[in-house]
């Protein structure tokens, strides 16, 4: 496809197209940074979600699931640190009257001088042939060494800037590197100001006298006060984990890149209680373990790499992000974080109430320290959505819109199609698509040529079309069409069911 914003441009309008995604009050000229999913696009999430919940919950002995509500108290937020501490430093341009976030121009410039060592290290790679040592020419070439030199130091500064709350310096550090507005290219910036990305709402009536609460920014805290029911309730002993999929909100500063960044989202966290001291090795246990997860959808393995964070939140010692290359580069998609004991410290400390866990292999209590894998539903989605989606250009010299989503994340497995709307075939389409929808999902449809509905079937990312014709009805056969092959095959209807499951059962990617 022509550029990155045609990408995600026809990324949107696909999604709208089918019943994947619309904007939410669209008919209001929409809300903005918010989305509804349609009636594809919940199959796909379902699905999603289900290929988490069975890896990380089911596949696990020692995690379980927990459902806590959005609404908590709001001592919660106090404790967790997010009433003073979860902000975004927020600037300003004058001139193209932007709002930026301030963080994110400099992650921005840092970006373009690693894809200037990236273009040097590529030129040389292609100068030296099979005799070239990328390790060596990284640490001895002077111009990569410059430029890594320049990204330590701004990353060096805006971190101690951020630690010390210094709003100045980091305005200063946007001047210094020459950072310009992206759209006006203007460098009249602002004063950096701290915003804080919770929404609140009251609670009670005026009567019985009212309360601010949030809208949980985070499902994690959730995780947190419920740490002990759950580990009583299940007899769970450390090291062990637990699991939620549920809302969350924040009041995000700028919000583009469609369902990339969300003010109403979906997280699918884990929150694994350790030993204190034993928090690396898990650290290390779940990057690996979630990259796996990832790698293990087929999707090009180039598409994802890790970052290891630099200015890391105010509760963790060791936190990366697994990033994905979307239409618009590469950005987080999940993250992996040592929260050490910090949550559940400060929820003792803030409730009165005893956050110790009994250790019976060292006789000892003590405040579990954690670690946390916490992916957006929503960034998954576009993930997949942004990989799956291609223009194909056929040996005949036509093209067909595909969408190449892993089979058992399709929304639909099977589209049964009557060759004609008579002499009994759609009765005997009916009959089949009885007999396989107690197992999969399945799509009738009878409208337009053969050749229409297999590419509405392709755009939609049905892995199997099946074509029922008087042959069927004289010998119980029918031609199974391939999404990505486009092969067609005439089998049994008996085998149907082995067929589609062999292809699109869950099992293949555990
Ligand atoms: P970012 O730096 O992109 O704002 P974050 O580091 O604040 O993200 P976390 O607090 O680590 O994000 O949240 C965990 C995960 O939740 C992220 O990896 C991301 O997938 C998802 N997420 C966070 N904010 C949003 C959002 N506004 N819209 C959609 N998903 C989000």
């Amino acid at each position: 496809m022509a550029n990155q914003e045609e990408d995600l441009k026809s990324i949107v309008a696909h999604a709208k197209e089918y019943g994947f995604v619309f904007q939410s009050s669209e008919i209001y000229d929409g809300l903005s940074a918010v989305y509804d999913y349609g009636p594809l696009g919940c199959e796909l999430k379902n699905n999603i979600k289900a290929y988490w919940w069975k890896s990380m919950v089911q596949m696990n002995e020692n995690i379980v699931g927990l459902d806590s509500a959005i609404f908590m108290h709001p001592t919660t937020w106090k404790a967790s640190g997010h009433t003073d501490a979860f902000n975004d430093p927020l600037i300003d341009n004058k001139d193209s009257k932007k709002r930026y976030r301030a963080d994110v121009l400099i992650e921005e410039w840092v970006q373009k001088i690693e894809a200037k060592i990236d273009k040097e290290v590529n030129k040389a790679a292609t100068r030296f042939g099979d005799s070239f040592n990328e390790a060596e020419f990284r640490s001895t070439n002077q111009r990569v060494l410059d430029n890594q030199q320049k990204i330590d130091e701004a990353n060096n500064r805006f971190k101690t800037a951020m630690e010390a709350e210094d709003l100045a310096e980091v305005r200063q550090l946007i001047i210094d590197l020459d950072i310009a507005d992206p759209v006006s290219g203007s460098r009249n910036w602002t004063e950096v100001r701290q915003f804080n990305l919770m929404f609140s709402t009251e609670m009670g009536s005026t009567a019985e006298g009212t309360s601010t609460i949030y809208l949980r920014p985070e499902t994690a805290q959730g995780i947190f006060v419920n740490f002990l029911n759950v580990q009583k309730t299940s007899r769970m002993k450390i090291p062990f984990g637990i699991a939620q999929i549920g809302k969350a909100f924040r009041n995000e500063i700028i919000a583009r890149q469609f369902i990339f960044r969300m003010r109403e989202f979906e997280q699918m966290e884990m929150q694994f209680f350790v030993r204190p001291g034993d928090e690396m090795k898990w650290y290390e246990h779940w990057k690996e373990y979630r990259m796996k997860w990832h790698l293990a959808l087929g999707i090009d393995s180039n598409k994802y790499k890790f970052h290891d964070h630099v200015k890391m939140a105010h509760y963790a010692n060791a936190a990366a992000d697994i990033e994905f290359n979307y239409p618009f580069g590469f950005k987080e998609l999940e993250g992996i974080h040592s929260r050490t004991d910090f949550d559940l410290k400060k929820h003792q400390e803030f409730s009165g109430k005893k956050m110790q866990y009994f250790d019976p292999e060292i006789n000892e209590s003590y405040i579990p320290y954690v670690v946390e894998t916490s992916i957006g539903l929503d960034r998954m989605f576009l993930a997949i959505l942004a990989d799956s989606l291609q223009n194909e250009q056929l040996e005949d010299g036509s093209s067909r819109v595909v969408m190449k989503i892993p089979y058992f994340l399709a929304p639909y497995k099977v589209a049964v199609m009557p060759l004609t709307k008579k002499d009994g075939l759609p009765e005997k389409a009916r009959e089949i698509i009885d007999g396989l929808k107690g197992d999969f999902n399945c799509q009738y449809d009878e409208k337009d040529s053969i050749g229409k509905r297999y590419r509405r079937q392709d755009a939609i990312g049905t892995p199997f079309g099946i074509t029922v014709d008087h042959q069927t009805l004289e010998d119980n056969t029918v031609t199974i069409r391939n999404r990505d092959t486009m092969q067609q095959e005439r089998i049994a209807i008996e085998a149907l069911y082995e067929t589609i499951n062999k292809a699109c059962s869950l099992r293949n990617v555990l």
